[in-house]
């Protein structure tokens, strides 16, 4: 693998046979470019050159995501709010509870590792979604008229949410550490696909009925999303 430095960032090369095109892709604070297994490297440079504005504005668009550190006084976001971590280890079992503004956690080990703090938080974050999500998704589709076949919370990679012909429609839980109005605009998009299974202009005409502000809310998810991580 073949790395350049260019003005400010690194860029990743990464060679292919069966490619015929070089490609850029920005994302997590790194830079790849894909390109022919043959082609000579000043080409990769040269395209580099050409897209380093781009490139910058991206890379500031997409700042890396950090881990994150399970510790006291850490928060975490939660619909809306900010729940500072208060970790209290060697307490004879594992407990988490939200208490106001605070998670509490106890943990039977007296040096807990920050992967088994991940999992309770993890754990206690799908609990959550599984209530505010499904509740949420009737209430929505109660007050719009379309009603899904069923509801259901998933982990996804790549998406929040989802909707099948046969009408499901799923739910990331990682949502719930957005703000509701952005929630809601995640339900009523998937609620929308229920009647338009497409993105037409038809369908955002649909989804801005049920949500006048849904411009902002898929910006804000599109900015922001990436940082709804445990
Ligand atoms: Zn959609």
């Amino acid at each position: 693998m073949n790395v350049i430095q260019s003005d400010g960032f690194k860029v990743e090369i990464i060679r292919s046979k069966r490619r015929k095109t070089m490609a850029l892709a920005v994302g997590n604070g790194t830079v790849k470019v894909r390109m022919p297994a043959r082609l000579a490297l000043h080409h990769a440079e040269r395209f580099v050159e050409q897209k380093q504005h781009w490139i910058k504005a991206k890379l500031a668009q997409n700042p890396p995501i950090e881990d994150r550190l399970y510790r006291d006084g850490e928060t975490l976001p939660s619909l809306g709010d900010l729940l500072t971590l208060d970790i209290s280890p060697g307490q004879g079992k594992n407990r988490i509870y939200r208490d106001g503004d605070t998670l509490f956690i106890t943990t039977r080990q007296k040096t807990p590792s920050q992967a088994a703090l991940q999992k309770l938080v993890t754990d206690w974050y799908k609990q959550q979604a599984a209530d505010y999500l499904i509740r949420r998704c009737n209430a929505l589709a109660e007050s719009s008229g379309l009603r899904p076949a069923s509801v259901e919370v998933k982990t996804y990679k790549a998406r929040w949410g989802s909707c099948t012909i046969s009408g499901k429609v799923q739910l990331n839980w990682k949502l719930v550490m957005a703000p509701t109005a952005i929630i809601d605009y995640v339900i009523i998009h998937e609620l929308c696909h229920l009647e338009q299974h497409n993105h037409s202009p038809a369908f955002w005409q649909l989804v801005g009925q049920f949500d006048p502000n849904f411009t902002q809310h898929r910006a804000w998810l599109k900015a922001n999303g990436q940082q709804l991580q445990l």
